[in-house]
């Protein structure tokens, strides 16, 4: 189901080991995305490159703990209650700089709710961040007829990633929903790119569906990669594989966020909703 490239790879795991990096530059690049770059020796040797969809997960202090990074995580962990342990969050790599150490994320921010959010917002040249990883499982199919990919503003760092590795004049489709045209950023690929932006700062979960349903693809075998808000991609995933009867494996989706729910409460919610993507083709017979 979820995260099934179509070419087996051994899906990479975060190291356990938290790296210590540190803020080296804050770019505002859209007025709701902030590129951070960090680096330091402690990512010497960082095994970045296997996939387009790799991430990291950051380690984030709870509001109002009383401790702030670098922390020692374990020591946390037996002298402070549970909910003042630090949180992880999960950012794509969007640029690796193996020479320099140093690693490029991609934050929206999107309002005061939240741990990473704010943290990109207020971030400093200087600022410790505390990382895990790297993780990924997707990397485009150089086999594949045309590629497809759907997500939303926190897809795009993957999806920049990923349409670099699309082989010369291949198709590849790319549609995004952003808040509006100043959110939009300049995407480049060697492939046939044909790109869709959709302009919606509600996060209407239908939008995405609604839009690749007028689109006229390619015929051919598709690499499709599906990621962003939950409800969203569970959409455009059913018509994906139940209207379109693309294979299951052709497709890697996942929720990467859900509306109203922090990234706790929507972990806690995760197994629920994969049991629902899977009645999704069930109920259609
Ligand atoms: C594999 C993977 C890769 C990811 N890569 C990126 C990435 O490169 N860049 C990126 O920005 N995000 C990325 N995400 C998504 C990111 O981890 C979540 O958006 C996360 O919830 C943000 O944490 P927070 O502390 O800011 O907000 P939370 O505390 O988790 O949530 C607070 C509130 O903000 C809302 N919210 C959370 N994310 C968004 C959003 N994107 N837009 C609008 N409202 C939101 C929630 O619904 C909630 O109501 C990725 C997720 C995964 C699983």
């Amino acid at each position: 189901m979820a995260d099934s490239p179509a070419t087996p790879q051994i899906p990479a795991r975060p190291a356990r080991r938290a790296l210590l990096t540190r803020v080296e530059s804050v770019e505002q690049l859209t007025p709701n995305m902030i590129r951070i770059v960090v680096g330091g020796e402690q990512l010497a040797g960082f095994p970045v490159g296997a996939f387009t969809d790799h991430y990291v997960k950051l380690l984030l202090p709870p509001a109002g703990a009383p401790y702030s990074a670098p922390f020692d995580q374990e020591q946390l962990k037996a002298t402070l209650p549970r909910e003042q342990w630090p949180r992880t969050r999960t950012y794509t790599v969007r640029a690796w700089d193996a020479e320099n150490t140093r690693l490029t994320l991609d934050f929206v921010v999107h309002g005061d709710e939240g741990l990473a959010g704010p943290w990109a917002a207020a971030a400093q040249v200087g600022d410790a961040l505390q990382l895990l990883g790297p993780g990924g499982a997707y990397a485009p199919d150089p086999q594949a007829d045309w590629h497809l990919f759907v997500g939303d503003a926190s897809v795009i760092p993957a999806i920049s990633a990923s349409l670099a590795r699309i082989p010369a004049g291949v198709p590849v489709h790319v549609l995004l929903q952003v808040d509006g045209p100043e959110e939009e950023q300049p995407l480049e690929s060697d492939g046939e790119l044909h790109l869709h932006w959709l302009h919606d700062p509600t996060h209407d979960a239908a939008l995405l569906a609604n839009a690749l349903r007028e689109l006229e693809l390619p015929s051919g075998r598709v690499h499709a990669f599906v990621h962003g808000e939950a409800e969203s991609v569970r959409l455009v995933r059913k018509q994906l594989v139940v209207e379109r009867g693309i294979p299951r494996d052709a497709l890697s989706a996942s929720g990467y966020w859900k509306l109203t729910r922090s990234d706790e409460d929507w972990r806690a919610e995760k197994a629920d909703w994969k049991r629902q993507v899977e009645a999704d083709e069930v109920t259609a017979g």
